[in-house]
């Protein structure tokens, strides 16, 4: 039987990964891929609150779900607030629900954050901010980034490259009602440009390369990834200034890749006849599966 992970093994971890008093850090957790920890990701938060410090911060991605416009009734009666929980796993939830949590201002958007420099960072991400904005600011006040997970699909910053870098995409019809200042009920919707995760780890080997990591290991059994924010922005930059489809994925049926960005390559011939493989082979997939169970149900009854 494994042993527990206490919140001591995960404070070694993060401060071997190079973790300092004093940082501002942006968190990626996988908290399965952690394992068994002794407190759930409310032990893994103390170590981190912990190795950070008094002076420390620490930001979690702790978006929300935004649902197809329009809105029907039972959606319309669900307002986005500073509690509402996140799509983005155990350990975001955990900081969500720590007592000096801070949470961005931005309706869908929501960084959850605590430590010295959670409220200013928070109130500068409005309605009015692109989706990534916090991290732009945090790369410029030189934060780190921490991925811990069973593997790293992307450090965030890649998002802040593509806006500055003004590639756009097809937007989703998506929204969010929440309240303004003054307690009006608004819509936001989603305006920025998101992107296929999968493209994300190619630029993983250049942070390596050319200075962006700080250190590399595990966090209980997770891998843990930690880069200069400032450093990965950069060498996105230089990477997608030079090739911008850089950040696509490898796969000729993704359409998100091949068929949604401005800059994609939207050869119809090439994409539709392996999508439509694809789908036609899930399709009869699902249909046997169904099929199979029909079958079995009927056994079963009979
Ligand atoms: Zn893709």
């Amino acid at each position: 039987m494994c042993a527990m992970i206490t919140k001591e093994d995960l404070i070694q971890d993060i401060k071997n990964l190079g973790v300092k008093p004093g940082d501002i850090l942006h968190l990626k957790v996988s908290m399965r891929s952690v394992g068994k920890v002794e407190g759930g990701p409310k032990a893994l938060l103390d170590a981190l609150l912990e190795a950070v410090g008094k002076e420390g911060t620490l930001v979690s991605d702790a978006f929300i779900n935004a649902c197809p416009l329009p809105l029907n009734e039972e959606q319309k009666k669900c307002i986005a607030d500073q509690h509402t929980p996140s799509y983005a796993g155990a350990f975001a939830n955990a900081m969500i629900q720590h007592p000096h949590m801070k949470r961005s201002k931005h309706p869908i958007q929501k960084y959850a954050a605590i430590g010295k420099h959670a409220e200013q960072l928070c109130n500068k991400h409005t309605p009015e901010s692109g989706g990534y904005d916090l991290l732009h600011e945090m790369a410029k006040q030189g934060a780190k980034n921490l991925t811990i997970g069973k593997k790293v699909a992307g450090v965030g910053t890649t998002h802040v490259a593509i806006d500055l870098l003004g590639f756009r995409r097809k937007q989703m019809n998506k929204g969010v009602l929440y309240k303004d200042e003054n307690g009006n009920t608004k819509l936001a919707k989603v305006n920025w440009n998101g992107g296929c995760a999968a493209g994300f780890p190619k630029f993983i080997p250049h942070y390596r390369q050319s200075g962006g990591v700080i250190g590399e290991g595990p966090v209980g059994q997770a891998t843990g990834l930690l880069t200069s924010m400032k450093r990965t922005l950069e060498i996105e930059m230089d990477i997608l200034r030079e090739n911008p489809r850089f950040f696509f994925c490898d796969d000729k049926a993704c359409y998100s890749c091949q068929m949604t960005w401005e800059h994609s390559p939207k050869n119809p011939l090439s994409f539709y006849p392996r999508w439509l493989l694809r789908n036609m082979n899930s399709l009869s997939f699902s249909r046997i599966k169904r099929l199979l169970k029909t079958t079995k149900n009927t056994e079963k009854h009979a």
